[in-house]
């Protein structure tokens, strides 16, 4: 098995990819164990963010690298809260502020104003000089409810309802939604990538 460092020190996202890598004669180690620091994801887009974060780790380790970069984009807000979906309401990771915050910028917008898609980038690099890394991306397309539903998942599933389901992403099983999202879809193709190059 080869080691690959994955660019994220989040638990559920080391215990999917693992499993997904696993099959293609990977051993996923998560960076945090191999001393690389986080850095500033100063890219423009989620495949700049996720190449920074890829680079990085591969750069630090020497080793095969995985980061993934996501967000929920919103077409009438301009792609927001985008690259910031995290800390859309300011404090990293306060989901119930974030949410509070899309309902309002919403308030009023009826229809198709409320179309959005949750994106998912995973970039590979196997080495930090990889001039062709594997590049795998999965959009997930909804719209958002008016007011929260559910209490599965996390982010802003409570106010996503995806395209051809009547349950939010938050009333979703979480086998289904896994199957069903942008992180599934990038996975799936991550996949298929690894088995054609
Ligand atoms: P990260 O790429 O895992 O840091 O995700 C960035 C942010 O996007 C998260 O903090 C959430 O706010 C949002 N997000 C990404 N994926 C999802 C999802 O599957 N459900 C809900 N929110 C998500």
């Amino acid at each position: 098995m080869q080691r690959i460092v994955l660019a994220s020190g989040n638990a559920g996202k080391l215990k999917e990819f693992g499993s997904l890598l696993a099959d293609s004669g990977f051993e996923v180690v998560p960076q945090g164990t191999l001393g690389v620091s986080d850095i500033e994801e100063t890219g423009l887009s989620f495949v700049e963010n996720a190449l920074l974060k890829a680079r990085h780790a591969a750069r630090t380790t020497g080793l095969p690298a995985l980061a993934d970069d996501s967000g929920l984009c919103v077409t009438h807000l301009g792609g927001a809260p985008g690259l910031y979906s995290a800390r859309y309401a300011g404090h990293h990771g306060d989901n119930a502020a974030n949410n509070a915050k899309l309902l309002q910028a919403l308030d009023g917008v009826p229809g198709d104003g409320r179309r959005a898609f949750f994106i998912c980038v995973l970039a590979l690099l196997r080495h930090a000089d990889d001039p062709a890394p594997l590049i795998a991306e999965g959009r997930w397309h909804g719209r958002i409810l008016d007011a929260p539903r559910g209490v599965q998942g996390f982010g802003y599933d409570p106010l996503f309802l995806p395209d051809g389901q009547s349950s939010s992403a938050a009333e979703l099983d979480a086998a289904v939604k896994n199957r069903l999202s942008h992180r599934g879809q990038a996975l799936a193709r991550l996949k298929q990538a690894l088995a054609d190059n």
